[in-house]
């Protein structure tokens, strides 16, 4: 079995957008700028909020973290929506999820104007992705086609099982191994024969946030396994599949910890990037003599 090592190829691939940025600095241009904002106190948040920043500093993008009390109210929020969107210096801006039940996160997250929608879950920047037109991807799903991507591992033509059809994670990647033309089958928790459909799979990608839920007599010899799952058991980070069990019959397999949870923040980074370049661009172009 070759180990999918996220962490390595999300190192690699920030050091690249590193040089980039470093470029960009050294002819006199700001550094790219993402905004997170973090609400209550909900431990694994901090800790992915304190992943993001880091790796914010590594690549030399500044960043503002924004926290609000767990009681804030939701014109609080939108307000700080408002004035982030109205910043020149930001890119890019997130909102942590989960957020707290009274607060609206469909709503908030749509109040992030679409050119700074860094995590990709606007509503326009889903339709734009679901009609595959050019738009900011969500990340974990993008980052997992990027880690296939480093491996070599062309999905064309294979058989792709996804567990989960969350709009955040197995809703999004089924749409993008789709176009990447797997065929693709999504499993949920109402699915009645799981094993039946992750047997005949080629590629597994299995986001379900249940720890242990995959196990060696449920896949194919020789598959290809993305554990997208993060628990938390007996104080210890695992994924969604029995790692142990299926280490000698899959061909590849992400680690949990080390595996998709590095190539999301990767693509975060990435994709502020971008954001980032469109709007020096912009501000080239505005003040190019001759254009408006
Ligand atoms: P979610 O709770 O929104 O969705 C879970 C999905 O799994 C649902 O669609 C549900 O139908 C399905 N499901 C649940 N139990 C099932 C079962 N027994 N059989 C088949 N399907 C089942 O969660 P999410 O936001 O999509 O996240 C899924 C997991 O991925 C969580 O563990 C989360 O922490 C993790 N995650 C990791 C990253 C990362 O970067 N590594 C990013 C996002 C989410």
């Amino acid at each position: 079995m070759i180990l999918i090592d996220g962490k390595a190829t999300a190192r690699q691939l920030n050091e690249d957008i590193k040089a980039k940025i470093d470029g960009f600095v050294q002819k006199g241009e700001r550094p790219p700028g993402l905004a997170i904002i973090l609400i209550g106190e909900n431990p694994a948040s901090l800790s992915y909020v304190k992943g993001k920043g880091k790796a914010c500093l590594s690549v030399g993008m500044t960043h503002e973290l924004i926290r609000l009390p767990e009681d804030v109210t939701s014109e609080a929020v939108e307000k700080v929506i408002t004035r982030l969107n109205q910043d020149p210096l930001v890119d890019g801006m997130i909102l942590q999820l989960p957020i707290p039940r009274h607060l609206d996160a469909d709503r908030l997250i749509d109040l992030i104007s679409k050119d700074k929608d860094a995590d990709g879950f606007h509503v326009i920047n889903q339709g734009y992705m679901y009609q595959k037109k050019p738009s900011i991807k969500p990340a974990t799903p993008k980052g997992i086609m990027t880690l296939l991507k480093a491996y070599d591992l062309d999905v064309a033509g294979m058989n792709a099982v996804v567990i989960g059809r969350s709009n955040i994670v197995g809703f999004p990647i089924a749409r993008l191994l789709m176009d990447a033309n797997a065929t693709v089958t999504i499993c949920h928790s109402r699915t009645s024969d799981l094993k039946q459909h992750t047997k005949e799979a080629d590629l597994l990608v299995v986001s379900a946030g249940r720890p242990g839920l995959v196990t060696k007599d449920m896949v194919k010899k020789g598959a290809i396994v993305i554990d997208v799952g993060v628990n938390r058991v007996d104080g210890k980070l695992v994924g969604d599949v029995d790692f142990e069990q299926l280490k000698d019959v899959v061909s590849y397999m992400t680690p949990v910890p080390g595996g998709v949870g590095p190539m999301t923040i990767h693509t975060l980074i990435h994709n502020t990037f971008e954001l980032y370049q469109a709007n020096i661009k912009t501000k080239d172009q505005l003040n190019t003599p001759g254009i408006l």
